[in-house]
C-alpha cells in the first residue's frame, strides 16, 4: 500500500490518524485534498457508518480508504449517545451543548463510566472491506476540564489517570486513545499483508 485516503472532514481526527501513522511508508491524503463530499451516515451501527464513509472514499479515488466512525457510549444511558454521538451537538456542532446533554441526563447517577468506541472501516480498491476495533474506558467527569483535543475530550478521563483527555498531551492521548488502538490492530493487519 502506497497511499491511503483517510475519508474523515474531521481535523481532530485527521491530526490524530497523521501523528498515528507517520512511522508508516505510506502516502496519506485526505478527503480535504480531494474535495469530497460527505456521505450521509445513515447506519445504525459504528460499523455500518464507517463502511460507507470508506466505500464513498474508495469510490471517489480509487485508493484504499479509511474511514472511522467513533462516538461515547454511557452504558447507564443505555450506550448513547453512542452511533449518534455528532447529533448530540447539534447544527452547527456545538461540543459543550453536547456535554451539557449528557450531564443533564445522568442527572444525579452515580454511575458515569464512559466508553470510546473507534471503528475504523479499510475499503479496498476490490471493494472488500475490513473492520479494526478499538475502546477507551473511563469517567465522565463535571465541570468539563481542558482545551487540547476535541468533541467529548474535555469530560472525559481516562481510567489510570487524572486528566481529562483535553487535559492531556496530544502524544499521551494517541498512546492509550480508542482510535490509537483501532489503528493498532491495522496496523497489525497491514505487517501481516506484507509479510504474506
Ligand atoms: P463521527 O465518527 O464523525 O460520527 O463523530 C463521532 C463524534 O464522537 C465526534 O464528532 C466526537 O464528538 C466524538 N468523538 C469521537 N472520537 C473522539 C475523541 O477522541 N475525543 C472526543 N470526542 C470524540
Amino acid at each position: 500500500m502506497k497511499k491511503l485516503l483517510l475519508a474523515t472532514h474531521n481535523s481532530g481526527k485527521i491530526q490524530e490518524f497523521k501523528a498515528l501513522l507517520t512511522p508508516l511508508q505510506i502516502e496519506i491524503l485526505s478527503a480535504a485534498d480531494y474535495r469530497l463530499i460527505e456521505p450521509a451516515e445513515t447506519g445504525t451501527t459504528f460499523e455500518e457508518n464507517a463502511a460507507i464513509k470508506a466505500l464513498a472514499g474508495m469510490k471517489a479515488t480509487g485508493l484504499p480508504s479509511l474511514a472511522d466512525d467513533s462516538g461515547i457510549c454511557v452504558p447507564s444511558l443505555n450506550n448513547a449517545p453512542g452511533v449518534y454521538t455528532a447529533d448530540w451537538a447539534g447544527v452547527p456542532r456545538n461540543w459543550m451543548t453536547a456535554m451539557q446533554r449528557v450531564h443533564d441526563e445522568l442527572g444525579a447517577s452515580k454511575d458515569r463510566r464512559a466508553y470510546f468506541v473507534s471503528l475504523l472501516a479499510l475499503c479496498l480498491p476490490s471493494g472488500e472491506i475490513k473492520y479494526f476495533r478499538g475502546e477507551v474506558w473511563g469517567e465522565l467527569i463535571w465541570p468539563v476540564r481542558g482545551e487540547k483535543g476535541f468533541g467529548f475530550d474535555p469530560m472525559f478521563k481516562p481510567d489510570g489517570y487524572d486528566q481529562t483527555f483535553a487535559e492531556m498531551q496530544p502524544a499521551l492521548k494517541n498512546q492509550i486513545s480508542h482510535r490509537a488502538k483501532a489503528l493498532e490492530q491495522f496496523l497489525l493487519w497491514l505487517s501481516q499483508q506484507a509479510a504474506a
